[in-house]
């Protein structure tokens, strides 16, 4: 069976290489010149990386973790000390951890957060575990059920000090989702801490050794053209062409650099792009099924991603950081933490700026130069005093919508990847798949989706239809 399939973003390669295992032949078709979309890297003149997105791997992320076991890649994920850092505002430059021992979950993470003193006070540690207890007591239904309160309505509901907010709510808000507690579901952090809490190394923290797109993407690429399917890079899709009975008839691309338009013909169509675009380009005939006039209510999130180089080492720290500042959510010194982006003298930061709702317009220089201001408070040891450390050069990749954003109630927007068209599936981490809007969401919603192509069209080349398990 041919299945073509727009997006060659970690959902649609994914969708290909677990519609390979199955015996079907997917075509993938990416309007840009690069792989990953949200994960996408470049090299710049000088040959270093520049990243879509800082991205970490969570152990908690059994499908992400099976991939890279099935494509016999898992000795690139580099994976840190089982802790979480987080800066100290009130004393700059100073860092509060929370080092998670190797004994069983939940006892490590319990005993992570009694062990740290710096943060929180034993009444409010006490009052945020009884607060706790429903979501790991009662589980995922209760986890969903909080859907219709954002995190900061759900604290005040659970007596959760106002602190525990600052500290550690806000700074997981951001990383997560983009956005602050008192925008986001409070369903988003809730289930990340229900899977900390399941997991013994549930929190345990990896980096790729390389970019994602060499490191990651082109080995599903290889995955499936060995396999006999194909990916395309510069293949727009322009228009999702109907039959009368409202059935994918074929997929049209735009011909660039005055080609002239091409049809791609296939027996299933899969989306995989993300939402924003797939919203544009939705048939008219389409616009009158609920199940797609749902997807108004998700759009993507501002994000910004900015890499700067320094003339010297700023830290040894070889892990990722919450920086709980107002401007900046996570960050790390990628010199430390990413083989490939090794060096021993000096810095290169990899910071993400969220919420970027009021800086996605700004210009590179004025981004720049507030999150320089950040970093004195960071690094006042660098960026205090007579030699100071100098910034050699920068790079700002803004991307004005990138996962779905998290606020109350998204979850009821969220489609399947079964669609009410017998011919036509969705993939993408904004799809419902109990992960969030995640590396892991993008790779399990592309096996759901082929799990799904595969339950209702058996391959007929091979004859060996291979449903795929899912990790769980
Ligand atoms: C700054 C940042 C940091 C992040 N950090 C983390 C992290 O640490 N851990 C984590 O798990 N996740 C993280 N994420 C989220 C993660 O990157 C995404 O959830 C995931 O990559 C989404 O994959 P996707 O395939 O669903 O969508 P996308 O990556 O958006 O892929 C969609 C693809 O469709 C293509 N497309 C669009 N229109 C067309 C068209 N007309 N024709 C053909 N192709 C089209 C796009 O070019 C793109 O390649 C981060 C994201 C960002 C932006």
């Amino acid at each position: 069976m041919r299945v073509a399939i727009a997006g060659a973003g970690l959902a649609g390669l994914a969708c290909a290489k677990y519609l390979i295992d199955a015996g079907h032949t997917p075509i993938v078709l990416e309007r840009r010149d690069v792989l990953g979309g949200l994960v996408a890297a470049w090299k710049d003149e000088d040959g270093d990386w520049y990243e879509t997105g800082l991205h970490v791997f969570f152990g908690a992320y059994p499908n992400m973790l099976q991939l890279f076991k099935e494509l016999g890649i898992e000795d690139r994920l580099q994976w840190k000390e089982h802790t979480l850092i987080f800066n100290q505002p009130e004393k700059p430059g100073t860092y509060s951890r929370f080092d998670v021992p190797d004994i069983p979950a939940p006892i490590n993470v319990i005993t992570s957060i009694l062990r740290n003193n710096d943060m929180l006070t034993w009444e409010q540690k006490i009052r945020f575990a009884v607060g706790l207890l429903p979501a790991i007591v009662r589980g995922q239904q209760y986890v969903e059920d909080m859907d219709k309160y954002s995190l900061l309505e759900w604290l005040e509901k659970q007596g959760i000090d106002d602190r525990v907010n600052s500290d550690i709510f806000i700074a997981a808000s951001k990383a997560l989702t983009f956005i602050n507690p008192d925008d986001v579901s409070a369903t988003i952090p809730l289930t990340a801490l229900n899977r900390f809490l399941r997991e013994r190394y549930g929190s345990k923290v990896a980096f790729l050794d390389g970019s994602p797109t060499e490191r990651l993407c082109q080995p599903m690429v290889d995955y499936i053209t060995e396999g006999g399917g194909e990916v395309r890079l510069n293949a727009p899709l322009k228009q999702i062409v109907l039959n009368e009975d409202g059935t994918v008839k074929e997929f049209l691309l735009r011909g660039l650099d005055g080609a002239p338009d091409e049809v791609i013909k296939a027996d299933i169509y899969v989306s995989a792009m993300s939402v924003d675009p797939l919203k544009v380009m939705l048939p008219e005939q389409w616009r009158e099924i609920e199940f797609f006039q749902k997807l108004d209510g998700l759009e993507g999130v501002e994000v910004i991603n900015l890499h700067l180089w320094f003339d010297r080492k700023l830290t040894d720290i070889d892990q990722l950081l919450f920086s709980r500042s107002s401007l900046l959510s996570v960050y790390a010194d990628m010199s430390n933490t990413c083989k490939e982006y090794a060096d021993p003298n000096k810095s290169m930061l990899e910071l993400v700026l969220a919420p970027a709702k009021d800086w996605i317009s700004k210009s590179d220089e004025e981004i720049i130069a507030a999150t320089m201001e950040e970093l004195q408070k960071l690094f006042p040891q660098h960026f205090t005093g007579d030699n100071q450390a100098k910034l050699l050069k920068s790079k700002v990749v803004k991307t004005p919508r990138s996962v779905y954003r998290a606020i109350p109630g998204r979850q009821a927007y969220r489609p399947t990847q079964k669609t009410p068209i017998s011919n036509f599936y969705l993939a993408g981490s904004y799809t419902m798949q109990e992960f969030l809007g995640s590396m892991e969401g993008a790779v399990l919603s592309g096996k759901l989706a082929a799990n799904a192509i595969a339950e209702t069209t058996p391959a007929t080349q091979t004859g060996t239809k291979k449903m795929v398990a899912m990790e769980t």
